[in-house]
């Protein structure tokens, strides 16, 4: 995958309010193009391994739980400068500490349940889109 393309997951809260339309309105409308998209569910395994840097932490447990309960929206972005423009578009992690303007600061209900994944680095948005979708898959 080029560099010019990051993963995204629209998170089990923000699905389960009927908030898929609104945050891929504000993806499009932020100048990215879907390449690849779909309704899927994280097995328990998906989720560990997807968030593994985390493991040591005292969140993990609930973020696998939160991240497993319900089904997500998977997809790969694509834009000049994908992974950085597209974390500025999602804003902080907390969105308590969100900026006005970004999907986190309308949508994310707490630190946990903040309705979108962004990769952080193009080696992460590769391994992350290829772990969802196949080469047929992007387009
Ligand atoms: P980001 O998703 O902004 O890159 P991190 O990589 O630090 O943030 O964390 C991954 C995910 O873990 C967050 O998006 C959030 O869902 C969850 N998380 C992070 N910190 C906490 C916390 N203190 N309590 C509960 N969940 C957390």
């Amino acid at each position: 995958m080029a560099s010019n393309r990051t993963f995204t997951m629209i998170k089990p809260d923000a699905v389960e309010k009927g908030n898929i339309g609104g945050i891929l309105n504000m993806i499009t409308e932020g100048g990215f193009r879907i390449v690849s998209m779909k309704l899927t569910q994280l097995t328990v395994a998906d989720a560990q391994k997807f968030y593994a840097v985390h493991s040591e932490r005292p969140f993990f447990g609930e973020l696998v739980e939160f991240m497993t309960r319900g089904p997500i929206v998977a997809a790969i972005l694509e834009k000049d400068n994908a992974v950085e423009d597209f974390r500025t578009l999602i804003g902080a992690t907390n969105p308590a500490d969100a900026a006005e303007g970004t999907i986190r600061k309308k949508y994310a209900t707490s630190i946990g349940e903040n309705a979108v994944h962004g990769s952080d680095s193009d080696e992460n948005a590769a391994i992350e889109g290829a772990f969802h979708f196949a080469g047929r898959e992007m387009f």
